[in-house]
C-alpha cells in the first residue's frame, strides 16, 4: 500500500504546478535580434553543462559556465541585482535569456531520480551541489532539474491592463524570471490542494523542478533573501513590473524605513477593477501589488511584493493575474 501511494503522490507532483505544461504559448521568437544597437548577443553558457558534473563557481556565483552578461543599457535594478542570465534589449522590450540553473545546492541536483523516494540514489547526486531535503519534505515525484533555454520577452515601459486580466496559471513556460536566472511560478497547485502542500517538496532555497527539470519559485526564492522579509529586489514579471520580498523599499538607500505591507485577503477575479481596488502605499491589491515609488523606480509605478495568498494559503510571490499586459516566453 505504501509504494502505491508514492507513486499516486509522484504522478500528482508531475501534474501540480500551475504553469507546469511543456508547451509554451504566444511564444513567437524574436528573441535572436542581434541587429539592435544597445544590445548585446552573449550566449547563456560557454559549455555544455552536465547536471551530474555542475559545480558552482565561488568567483560568479553562478554554476560554471553559465555566464553573466546584462547590458549597460538596461536600468540599474538589472545591471545590479541581476546574474546568472543575459540580457539585453531589443526594440521595445528587454530579452533575458537563461539556462535556469540554480546557483545554490539543492535535493535536485541528481542525474535521476527514481521517485517517490525522499532520496536522491546515492550514485546519481551531484557530487558538490547536492544535498538532502528540509526536514519533512518529499521528493517532487521523479522530477530533477535539467537544463533550459528560457527566453523572455519583457515589455519596457510596462502597461496596466484594463477589463479582463491575463491568467497567471497555465500555458507559460515561466511567468517571470529572479534575480538570479530562475523561473517564478504562480500561486497555484492541482485542485483541491493548495500550493501549502506542493511546498512540502521545496528545497532548502524554496524551489524545485518541475516535470521537464524547469526550476523554479512559487514563494520565497531563499537565496536571494534568507526570510523575504525586507524589500530586496526578487524579479521581474513577464508584464514588465518588478517584483520586490515582503516590505515596500521606501525610495530611499536605507532599509531601516521599509514599510510593512498589508496583504489582501481577498482572492483575485480577473477582472482589473475589482482586483486593483484598495491598494495603498502600505496595502496590497488582489495581485500582491500597488503603485508607489522604489528605490529603483523614481515615478509611481505598480510592482509586486511576496506577500500572503489566499488561493495558495501560503506566501507567494504572485498571485493569479498578472496587473498589466505580458510579454511572451520561450523554452
Ligand atoms: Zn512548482
Ligand atoms: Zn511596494
Amino acid at each position: 500500500m505504501k509504494t502505491t501511494s508514492i507513486l499516486i503522490f509522484a504522478a500528482f507532483m508531475a501534474a501540480a504546478c500551475g504553469n507546469s505544461g511543456d508547451s509554451s504559448s504566444g511564444s513567437s521568437d524574436t528573441t535572436t535580434s542581434t541587429t539592435s544597437t544597445t544590445s548585446t548577443s552573449t550566449s547563456t553558457t560557454s559549455a555544455s553543462i552536465s547536471v551530474a558534473t555542475a559545480t558552482l563557481n565561488g568567483t560568479s556565483g553562478c554554476i560554471t559556465n553559465v555566464n553573466t552578461s546584462i547590458d549597460a543599457a538596461l536600468p540599474s535594478w538589472a545591471t545590479d541585482n541581476f546574474k546568472c542570465q543575459v540580457g539585453y534589449t531589443s526594440g521595445t522590450n528587454y530579452i533575458f535569456k537563461s539556462v535556469n540553473l540554480p546557483n545554490h545546492n539543492s535535493f535536485y541536483w541528481c542525474s535521476a531520480n527514481t521517485g517517490g523516494t525522499t532520496s536522491c540514489p546515492v550514485g546519481n547526486r551531484n557530487a558538490t551541489l547536492y544535498e538532502a531535503l528540509p526536514g519533512g519534505n518529499t521528493a517532487a515525484g521523479s522530477n530533477v532539474i535539467a537544463t533550459q533555454n528560457l527566453i523572455y520577452t519583457i515589455p519596457m515601459t510596462p502597461t496596466l491592463k484594463t477589463g479582463t486580466l491575463t491568467s497567471s496559471q497555465g500555458g507559460l513556460a515561466s511567468i517571470g524570471i529572479t534575480a538570479n536566472g530562475l523561473a517564478i511560478f504562480n500561486n497555484a497547485a492541482a485542485p483541491p490542494d493548495t500550493l501549502a502542500v506542493e511546498a512540502l517538496t521545496f528545497d532548502n532555497y524554496g524551489g524545485h523542478p518541475q516535470n521537464s527539470g524547469v526550476f523554479h519559485h512559487h514563494a520565497a526564492v531563499t537565496k536571494l533573501s534568507a526570510t523575504m522579509n525586507d524589500s530586496t529586489l526578487i524579479g521581474i514579471a513577464l508584464d514588465g513590473y518588478l517584483i520586490y520580498g515582503e516590505k515596500c523599499d521606501n525610495a530611499t538607500v536605507t532599509t531601516a524605513d521599509d514599510i510593512t505591507l498589508t496583504a489582501n485577503t481577498n482572492a483575485a477575479t480577473g477582472t482589473a477593477t475589482t482586483d486593483s481596488a484598495g491598494a495603498s502605499a502600505t496595502t496590497l491589491d488582489r495581485l500582491h501589488g500597488h503603485t508607489t515609488t522604489t528605490r529603483h523606480l523614481s515615478t509611481a509605478t505598480y510592482h509586486y511584493h511576496y506577500a500572503q495568498d489566499p488561493t495558495a494559503t501560503i506566501k507567494t510571490i504572485m498571485g493569479s493575474y498578472f496587473r498589466g499586459t505580458i510579454g511572451s516566453v520561450s523554452n
